[in-house]
């Protein structure tokens, strides 16, 4: 089949029965017309349909190897730089139209699906029927355009104990039984993004097992489809409001809805199982195998769109206002700039010192990517912060599209800006609003700042896998100078 349009997405969606609870009611049928999901999976099926719009197919698409079928780009297996570039162009090409704040473009799990493919020797070290498992499926999403959506971590009970330990080990998600044709899985894990618009989820790795024998049945790897039988999801409430585009312009488009995922008693086939038992390999399982590196090259460009973003809205309430010649707020402009031309410096050089792994998969460089990953959660908290000061009191000076039809003089007369009418400006400062104070927003700082792993232990993760032996030495070297 390759590449789907947004009517099959939407086809499917509604052919689909998940256990999804949202606002007191269980929904299970006709997602794409419940008023919590059906902006979301509008604004989705736009991307299935640009991958057939000649203006964007040749950035999105490549050949199928095995259908000769265009099928989205972020299923190419690099195998040179510029397989990597190919890659970007397709991501930038959803990330900029989304403007970064789609965080599950099936981009995302793709580019972990594409490495894991590849990595058989790493699958060999546990069963190399796993390797195998993992590329047919991988085909599978692949000739199918499926959209995935992933839970990584335990519930937050208790923090202080490993999850196997919460509860007696009896809260997180973990293997109750082992059968012949497959596993039973019970329990529960978080957070699962866009889990009501998913066609499937993947249930990866938690990577903080500790290797004993009591997290063996913590160590798993698999997927089920979204409406499996004893999958429910808990749905966190929706931030778009009901308003219409002109007054919620980001929540109405882009509220990507998360949720807890509650496996009661799941049951698993062998063909979709691709790790089972091996807290070590689980642990390894993004580093060995290739997947790090490409899901946080697709982070990364995805996030520059952001960047882009901010610094064009910030821009244009600038001139808008008169604000623009101001010192202060050119700083904050600079500083913008700084993290666009920062975001896109990293991922070029990630490209450009990137290398074959032993599989034959060209990977851009780690030390890059992660130093991008370790910075942008933190970087990027500034962006609402830098809208709320350039807005000040504007925010709230701010009328919706209906008080046009019964205050529209007023609003031309005192609301316009130096360079746009009452109307535009009002439009303009909606989208700030959207941008930088409302629960969308908040959501997309804690977003940004937390998906990825929680910065403190990414922090810890890269100062002890980078390698600082040669500036160490540097300075020792210097201290023995007498001259
Ligand atoms: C909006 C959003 C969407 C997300 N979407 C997804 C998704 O689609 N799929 C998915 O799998 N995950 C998703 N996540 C989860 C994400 O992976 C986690 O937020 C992240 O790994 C941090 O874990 P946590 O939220 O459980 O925080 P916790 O681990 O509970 O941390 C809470 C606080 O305690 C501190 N802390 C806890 N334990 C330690 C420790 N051992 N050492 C030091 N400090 C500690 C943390 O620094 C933090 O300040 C999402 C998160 C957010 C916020």
């Amino acid at each position: 089949m390759g590449i789907r349009t947004g009517a099959q997405f939407l086809d499917k969606l509604n052919s689909m029965r998940p256990h999804l609870v949202i606002n007191g009611e269980v929904v299970s049928e006709n997602l794409t017309e419940h008023p919590a999901f059906t902006e979301l999976a509008k604004t989705y099926a736009q991307l299935f349909d640009m991958q057939h719009d000649p203006q964007y197919q040749d950035a999105l698409t490549y050949t199928s190897p095995t259908t000769g079928d265009p099928v989205n780009a972020s299923f190419l297996v690099p195998r040179s730089v510029e397989d990597l570039k190919k890659r970007r162009a397709a991501i930038s090409t959803w990330a900029e139209y989304s403007n970064g704040f789609l965080g599950r473009t099936g981009d995302y799990m793709n580019s972990a699906l594409t490495a894991l493919s590849t990595a058989k020797k790493f699958f060999e070290k546990a069963d190399p029927i796993f390797g195998e498992r993992i590329e047919a499926y991988y085909e599978m999403a692949r000739e199918n355009d499926l959209l995935a959506t992933h839970t990584l971590i335990p519930p937050q009970a208790n923090r202080s104990v490993s999850g196997s330990e919460q509860l007696g080990g009896q809260l997180s998600a973990r293997v109750v039984e082992e059968r012949e044709d497959g596993i039973v899985i019970r329990g529960a894990r978080m957070l699962a993004t866009i889990a009501p618009i998913a066609d499937e989820l993947l249930v990866f790795p938690s990577t903080v097992l500790r290797g004993t024998p009591e997290d063996a049945p913590y160590s798993y790897a698999f997927a089920v489809p979204n409406d499996a039988p004893g999958l429910r999801y808990l749905c966190r409430t929706g931030l778009h409001n009901g308003g219409n585009k002109h007054d919620e312009p980001l929540a109405g488009r882009y509220d990507e809805i998360d949720a807890v995922v509650v496996f009661d008693d799941v049951f698993i086939p062998n063909e979709r199982i691709f790790m089972l038992g091996r807290p070590d390999l689980c642990n390894a399982w993004y580093q060995e195998t290739g997947a790090g590196a490409l899901m946080t090259h697709q982070v990364v460009t995805r996030t520059v769109a952001k960047s882009e973003f901010y610094l064009g809205l910030a821009s244009e309430i600038a001139g808008a206002i008169g604000i623009d010649g101001f010192a202060h707020i050119q700083e904050d402009l600079a500083e913008l700039i700084r993290n666009v031309e920062i975001g896109k410096a990293l991922i070029i050089a990630a490209e450009a010192q990137g290398e074959l792994n032993e599989e034959g998969v060209f990977l851009p460089h780690w030390e890059t990517l992660n130093a991008a990953r370790n910075w942008y959660p933190k970087a990027s908290q500034r962006f609402p912060e830098i809208i709320r000061k350039f807005c000040a009191s504007g925010l709230m000076a701010l009328p919706g599209q209906a008080d046009l039809e019964v205050a529209g003089e007023d609003i031309e007369k005192y609301l316009q800006g130096k360079s746009l009418t009452g109307p535009e400006r009002i439009r303009l400062f909606k989208l700030a609003y959207d941008a930088s104070i409302t629960g969308f927003s908040g959501r997309q700082a804690l977003y940004e700042y937390f998906f990825f792993g929680d910065p403190v232990r990414m922090a810890g993760a890269l100062v002890n896998s980078y390698d600082r032996e040669p500036v160490r030495a540097r300075v020792r070297e210097f201290l023995t100078r007498e001259k």
